[in-house]
């Protein structure tokens, strides 16, 4: 993990309330992982306190980025900086997605929480792995995201307004491609919602292994102020242990979060 003030490159809106942020930082840039993530601090004074999570969207060239939607102070404060401004950032922090060795990797996003999908799928197109991407979303605000994926990615996605007979939900896309025996990976990043719902479908295949990136309010980001606590079993275990999403996460085996759900 290294400390880093990384100069901003761009800092665009690129779909309302979303914005791409992309910022020199080779140091960083070099140690990444697709699920990994940066701890951003946006003030310097003590206010903001807290520095805010954001997952690696992508890394090239001495470049990492972050796809962020303003939903409050700390990403209002941050869609204000100009490129050239510098910005202190930690990372890459967590641990990130584990490339499975699978013949097929399916990536499954919900709205933001495709942001670390993105780097995953150039990370798998790098190694000439064949994957598909799966977008699930409220409208069809999330499909400029189309343009940040490799272009030969297959790519579907489903809109929770869409008329009947098109696909709602993410679900609704993946099914069609469950019959296959193909040995699987699937990664996957968005509501827990979404997470149950993926595991009901594949429940019961072990061709199958998901991948879930878990969500939690962050404070130190490094594992010291236990602010991230997230309940996992692994069997043969059996009491549930608590771990931090910051340092043992933000990437669990789905069982070991949704354990007592199989
Ligand atoms: C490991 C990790 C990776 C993340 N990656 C991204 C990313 O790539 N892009 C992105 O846009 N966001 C990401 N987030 C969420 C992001 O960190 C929060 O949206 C941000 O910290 C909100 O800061 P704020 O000051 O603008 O909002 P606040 O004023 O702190 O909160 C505004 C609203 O957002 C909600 N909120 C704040 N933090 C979270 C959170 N962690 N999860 C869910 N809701 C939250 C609050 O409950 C509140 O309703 C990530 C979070 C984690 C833990």
């Amino acid at each position: 993990m290294l400390q880093e003030n990384a100069i901003i490159e761009i800092n665009r809106q690129v779909a309302p309330g979303i914005y791409y942020l992309r910022l020199e930082s080779p140091g960083i840039f070099s140690r990444s992982h697709p699920g990994q993530f940066i701890h951003i601090n946006l003030g310097t004074t003590y206010d903001p306190l807290l520095r805010r999570p954001m997952s690696i969207f992508n890394a090239e060239e001495d470049r990492i980025s972050v796809l962020y939607q303003v939903v409050g102070r700390g990403t209002e404060i941050l869609s204000r900086f100009n490129p050239g401004a510098s910005l202190d950032i930690i990372g890459p922090l967590g641990r990130g997605f584990e490339i499975k060795e699978k013949s097929r990797h399916f990536l499954l996003g919900g709205g933001i929480g495709s942001a670390p999908l993105v780097y995953l799928a150039h990370q798998l197109h790098r190694e000439n792995r064949k994957a598909i991407f799966f977008l699930g979303m409220r409208t069809e605000e999330f499909l400029f995201l189309k343009e940040f994926l490799p272009s030969d990615l297959e790519f579907y996605f489903s809109q929770e307004n869409s008329p009947a007979g098109h696909p709602r939900l993410i679900t609704d896309l993946l099914a069609p491609h469950l019959e296959s025996p193909e040995k699987t990976a699937l990664y996957c990043c968005g509501p827990e919602g979404m997470y149950r719902q993926i595991g009901r479908l594949c429940g019961g295949k072990n061709h199958f292994s998901i991948q879930v990136s878990i969500d939690r309010r962050m404070g130190c980001g490094v594992g010291t102020c236990l602010g991230c606590a997230v309940k996992v079993k692994n069997p043969p275990r059996e009491e549930p242990e608590i771990v931090r999403a910051c340092v043992e996460g933000p990437v669990f085996p789905w069982g070991e979060v949704f354990a007592n759900e199989l």
